[in-house]
């Protein structure tokens, strides 16, 4: 199993109460956009804390590497968003298939809330490397502060590329649409659902509720759908 030390070099603000977290890479770091990785901090005392995270950086960035999360009240996540810049931590074991695949001409990115970081890996990585892969982004959220990655998405322009977020429970002044992920929605914004590969990522019971509507209700096959949950929401 690989390991590095590598040094945490910036915290930059992504939506309300949700944060990424950049570290040097190491030359000998090779990871393919969406996968996940482990990485181990110094707590209190002799306290090693140890989570998982998807990177939100895309492999074509020689720098840094990158995870976002929601600060929450854990010992992990105040710990994390407590660390002085320049402390060393531990990363190792990289894993996960949530990786776009240059063989697939058309996809679509179905993402609840911080589920958006593993996509965004990918969608990046598309973008880079012009990887001629038409991409539709479904990106789903309770309001508008929610929405991480908001301007960089935005960024994304092209023919190649689409992304429609909706919300729950929009906040005054929003014109966007209102709702949830269901059949409907995937009908009026994926017109050409029968031709793409699907992924979905985000907390394990919304994974679970869009995984039954594409399959029931829309009518995918389960071997065009990847899925990435984020077990611990
Ligand atoms: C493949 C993968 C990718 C992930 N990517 C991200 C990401 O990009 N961003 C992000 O914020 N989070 C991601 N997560 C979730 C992350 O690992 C944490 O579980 C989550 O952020 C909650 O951490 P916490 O410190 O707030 O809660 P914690 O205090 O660690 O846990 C809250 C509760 O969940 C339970 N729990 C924690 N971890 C797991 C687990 N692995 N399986 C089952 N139960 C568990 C705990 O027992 C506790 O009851 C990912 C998870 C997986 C499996």
């Amino acid at each position: 199993m690989k390991e590095w030390e590598v040094r945490y070099i910036e915290k930059i603000d992504r939506a309300e109460g949700t944060k990424s977290f950049r570290f040097e890479r190491p030359r000998d770091f090779e990871y393919l956009p969406g996968q996940y990785f482990f990485i181990e901090i110094p707590g209190e005392g002799d306290r090693r804390l140890v989570h998982h995270f998807s990177f939100s950086s895309t492999p074509s960035e020689p720098d840094f590497i990158e995870f976002t999360t929601r600060i929450r009240e854990s010992e992990f996540k105040q710990t994390i968003d407590a660390l002085k810049l320049g402390t060393l931590v531990h990363v190792s074991e990289i894993h996960g298939e949530f990786t776009l695949d240059k063989r697939m001409k058309k996809v679509a990115f179905l993402c609840g809330g911080i589920g958006i970081t593993a996509a965004f890996s990918n969608i990046s990585w598309a973008a880079v490397t012009n990887a001629e892969i038409d991409i539709i982004l479904l990106y789903a959220n309770h309001n508008q502060r929610a929405i991480a990655f908001k301007n960089e998405i935005d960024g994304f322009t092209g023919d190649w590329f689409k992304a429609v977020h909706i919300l729950s429970q929009p906040e005054e002044g929003w014109t966007g649409l209102k709702g949830h992920i269901d059949a409907g929605f995937i009908h009026s914004q994926v017109p050409d659902w029968s031709e793409r590969f699907f992924y979905i990522s985000g907390p394990p019971a919304m994974v679970e509720a869009i995984k039954k509507v594409l399959a029931e209700d829309v009518g995918i096959p389960e071997d065009k759908i990847k899925t990435e949950n984020f077990l611990g929401y």
